[in-house]
């Protein structure tokens, strides 16, 4: 926390080549912060300015909402500095100085407050600024920006719930139909100077009307009060969702940067853009972004005015263009990275305003860390480095299907804004997007234009449809981070919000009607259309495209080949069908981490051997009923060893319950007797003895094998018959097989007999050797605790952290979900503890089950297999406390595969740090 000392520096100012801070310092100055500081210090034409520290917004909410005492006297200083750089005054009626005031945490957050322009303008100052300007317009125009903005965020006079229109755009807009009855579509810079004093007094009077307060005309009173509104927006109920989203800590808080405002709407000389130094949808190296002449940068990021390509820039105003072609290749080579850049041209003059690492697709960080390598501007660990492992997910996401597109037709078109293929019913506010998505639905949210509100259906929706705004975009930037896909700008939709339809191409849709949108191509499509495949699981697993075809399959697969060159941890896969395990190897997987063979019981009418083996009385019955399901096993044991060619599999017996075999409706429970020809008594009769109230705390696990060890007799003999077959074909077999839900050594010890006995009769049977190790899992506390004597008898751990989970927090890993939100919200868990490891409770089990586990195996295998092994934070700390692999889903080895790679470089750079 921040100490109010004398000496407490609290605000950092910039300007004129010179900084306090610099680009290193994003936990104090905030992204934007510390980035202006470098800016300015490499020489690129940053108005000047000051950023007030994240340490004030911790002291603000530890001391009841009020700032150190020093802060004042700083910010005069910071003011003092912008305005002795300029030749402006703060509040001057010849030449006043005016500024932005801006938000700036450690990373950009949507629904934090943005920005405010043009502050110190009041009913004196804004003549000053006609007589300087010379330019009567625009003087009035950014006096109205002014307390638009400022009467939005500041003073809250905003959209009312049931409204669809911001009450500012209202007032607009009445202006507008009283001045230009019968026009549509007029635009703003259409009004004139005296339409914007009036629209200035119509301002005025609305937020007295909706706040009691007048308008505050002192320039500190406005400052003051901006930074407050900075302060409060950290906590709003918008900020606070998207921090839960991607987990940023409250703690970090953010800074205020208060610039000197420099004017891109003076004229058509002037503009304002957004930019980036390649493209953020697809990764191409191409300048890349859009800018609005005669505007603020509001404009452009509100996408109310739909703005112009960046490459027209060239045309009309090619020095400005040419600036800004030198500081995009200035930006990379400083920043080595691709940048997200605002930028203003003031009468013809390029300045910055904020450079960050920019938003990508996945698809876009991929073909940009591995460009960026071969162009030598970065090094292969920092490409590993550069890919979220998370983002993977939208390499792999879905296309549209090639012969369903083709009899689809493109009712609009719009920007690609989030690639991929979504399809859904269209919802028209995201209140009815949740509803829906909550109940099942697949849904499009389709707005005019988003704003932070929308959030939470941006969350729930497939995808994004808005009429109006660029490629920058709220509605762009936030899917693109989400991987959601997106389609904005499509200005042929008409959206009435009241009746809830959509018109476009002379046909109207209704909230509920299915829409598809294409957010590579920036398409949309009348009604479902089927999706398929993205390119790489069409090489790797339909095997319907060639490599040498798809330039996205070449970028993803050089990264995985850097990936396998840096990590130690290896990353297997949780497979029970051989269709699985080809998949899984296809993605680089090293091996089956976790069969679970209770799986296998469910296919065709396998189910019925099963439940003739749990209905069976006697051991005699149950070994008849056990002798039809053994072939089926040993096939699929057959099919997985071939698929694997040679890579080791964990093989796990039976696990379940016995009782979620069994029917438990009377009809089905009457039909399985009516097939086993036994009585309906007897079937509901077993039902019942088999009822547990704690069915995840009861007899399943190993408890099965104890019990009934012609089970785990069975399933031995399947694994052993089927390593013999695949052996004799000429195929390596590596069995690991891995007992359940172990708590007591001598229920390891109870199986592992039955394992090594049947091992050895098969053998003799097949006159063949088979190498195979047999191990546990360490799912219940129990088992962690008393690792040193479980790892006598076993050669492997892995870990199951869904029951280790549910056992050591407590918690149902099937029930949870009901309050498990409100302890997300309250911050009692950073994180849903099933999705990524509760490291310092269950991952402290783990550590010391992994320590225990050495000491008396040295050699002793380690790995997880519950449904973290999938999660990057997850794996990253599996590889920290020196597991030899994480097992997962197929289709997330890829992403399994970047973390771990990523934590191997990580600690090899920590290692050197050290030194
Ligand atoms: C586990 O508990 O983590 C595990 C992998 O086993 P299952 O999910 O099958 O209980
Ligand atoms: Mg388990």
């Amino acid at each position: 926390m921040a100490k109010a000392s004398k000496a407490a520096k609290f605000v950092y100012q910039f300007g004129k080549k010179k900084a306090d801070g610099d680009g290193s310092m994003k936990a104090l100055l905030g992204g934007k912060g510390a980035n202006l500081a470098e800016m300015t210090r490499i020489g690129l034409p940053v108005p000047p300015g000051f950023t007030i520290t994240t340490e004030v917004c911790t002291y603000y909410y530890d001391h009841k909402q009020t700032y150190p005492k020093e802060l004042q006297k700083q910010m005069e200083a910071g003011v003092a500095n912008m305005e002795k750089i300029l030749g402006k005054k703060f509040g001057d009626l010849n030449k006043p100085l005016l500024v932005a005031v801006r938000s700036g945490a450690r990373d950009s957050m949507p629904g934090m407050m943005d920005t405010i322009l043009n502050l110190g303008l009041n009913d004196q100052t804004v003549l000053a600024l006609v007589k300087v300007s010379k330019n009567e317009r625009f003087a009035w125009d950014c006096y109205r920006r002014f307390i638009q903005m400022y009467g939005d965020v500041v003073m809250g006079v905003q959209k009312r719930p049931g409204e669809d229109h911001e009450p500012f755009e209202t007032v607009i807009e009445g202006l507008k139909e009283e001045l230009f009855a019968g026009q549509p579509h007029v635009e703003d810079t259409r009004i004139d100077a005296e339409g914007l004093k009036e629209l200035v007094k119509r301002f005025k009077a609305l937020v007295k009307e909706r706040t009691g307060k007048e308008f505050p005309n002192n320039p500190w009173d406005q400052l003051r009060g901006a930074v407050g509104a900075v302060f409060g927006s950290w906590m709003n109920d918008r900020a606070m969702v998207y921090r839960r989203k991607y987990n940023i800590p409250q703690e970090w808080g953010t800074a205020v940067n208060v610039q000197a405002m420099v004017f891109g709407n003076t004229g058509d000389n002037s503009g304002s853009g957004v930019a980036f130094t390649r493209d953020p949808a697809s990764g191409e190296k191409v300048f890349y972004g859009e800018f609005l002449i005669n505007a603020q940068g509001e404009d452009v990021v509100a996408g109310v005015r739909t703005p112009e390509p960046v490459a027209k820039l060239n045309k009309v105003m090619p020095k400005a263009y040419a600036e800004l072609e030198r500081i995009r290749k200035v930006l990379e080579s400083h920043f080595k990275d691709m940048q997200d850049f605002e930028f203003t041209i003031e009468e013809g003059t390029v300045f910055m305003l904020q450079t960050r690492n920019g938003k990508r697709t996945g698809l876009a960080a991929v073909r940009i860390a591995v460009e960026m390598v071969k162009e030598k501007l970065i090094g292969w660990e920092q490409a590993v480095m550069k890919v979220p492992a998370e983002q993977l997910d939208q390499v792999l996401a879905p296309v549209f299907d090639r012969t369903a597109i083709r009899s689809a037709k493109v009712i609009a078109r719009g920007l690609p804004a989030g690639p991929g293929a979504a399809t859904g019913r269209i919802y028209f506010n995201a209140e009815r997007a949740v509803e829906a998505a909550e109940s099942g639905e697949k849904v499009l949210l389709v707005r005019v234009e988003t704003s932070p509100e929308d959030l939470r259906g941006m969350i729930a929706a497939e995808g994004i449809l808005t009429a109006r705004g660029g490629v920058s975009s709220h509605a762009a930037l936030v899917a693109r981070q989400m991987g959601k896909v997106c389609v904005c700008g499509a200005s042929a939709l008409q959206v009435d919000y009241h009746a809830k339809t959509l018109k476009v191409s002379g046909e109207t849709f209704n909230e509920g009607d299915y829409l598809s949108i294409d957010g590579t191509a920036g398409e949309v499509y009348a009604g479902e259309v089927k999706t398929a495949a993205s390119e790489i699981i069409q090489v790797l697993v339909e095997r319907s495209l060639k490599a040498k075809d798809s330039r996205t399959f070449q970028n993803y697969d050089q990264l995985m080949k850097w990936c396998s060159q840096a990590t130690r941890l290896q990353v297997r896969t949780n497979a029970d069908t051989p269709e699985q395990t080809a998949n899984a190897v296809a993605f680089g997987a090293s091996g089956i981490g976790l069969c679970r063979t209770e799986h296998m019981f469910f296919e065709g009418n396998r189910i019925d051997a099963m439940r003739e083996m749990i209905l069976a009385e006697k051991k005699d019955e149950r070994q008849a009923a056990l002798a039809k399901l053994l072939p089926f096993q040993r096939e699929d044991f057959i099919g997985m060893f071939t698929e694997l060619k040679g890579l080791p599999a964990t093989i796990r017996f039976l696990d379940p319950p016995l009782h979620e075999f069994l029917p438990h409706d009377h009809a089905a429970q009457a039909q399985l007797a009516n097939e086993l020809n036994v009585s309906v008594d007897k079937v509901s009769k077993r039902v019942h003895d088999l009822h547990e109230f704690n069915p995840m705390l009861g007899h399943r696990g190993c408890r099965l094998g104890i019990v009934y060890p012609e089970i785990s007799e069975m399933q031995a003999r399947a694994v052993f018959e089927a390593a013999a077959e695949v052996q004799k074909r000429g195929i390596k077999v590596k069995p690991e097989i891995m007992i359940p839900l172990v708590g007591f050594p001598k229920e390891l010890q109870l199986q592992i007999d039955i394992v090594h006995r049947v091992a050895s009769e098969v053998s003799k049977e097949k006159k063949t050797k088979i190498s195979y190790l047999v191990g546990t899992m360490i799912e219940i506390p129990r088992a962690a605790l008393i690792a040193d004597d479980i790892a006598k008898d076993a050669e492997f751990f892995s870990f199951g952290t869904n029951d280790l989970t549910q056992t050591t927090l407590g918690m149902s890993r099937d029930d949870s979900g009901s309050f498990l939100g409100r302890y997300q919200e309250l911050e009692i868990v950073k994180q849903n503890p099933f999705a990524s490891i509760d490291q310092t409770g269950v991952g402290r089990l783990m550590q010391m089950a992994s320590e225990l586990g050495r000491k008396t195996r040295p050699d002793i295998k380690l790995g997880i297999c519950g449904e973290h092994g999938g999660e990057p934070a997850s794996v990253k700390f599996c590889h920290r406390i020196g597991l030899n692999y994480v097992s997962c889903s197929p289709f997330r080895v890829p992403i399994a595969r970047l973390a771990a790679a990523q934590a191997a470089i990580e600690e090899t750079a920590a290692k050197k740090k050290k030194k």
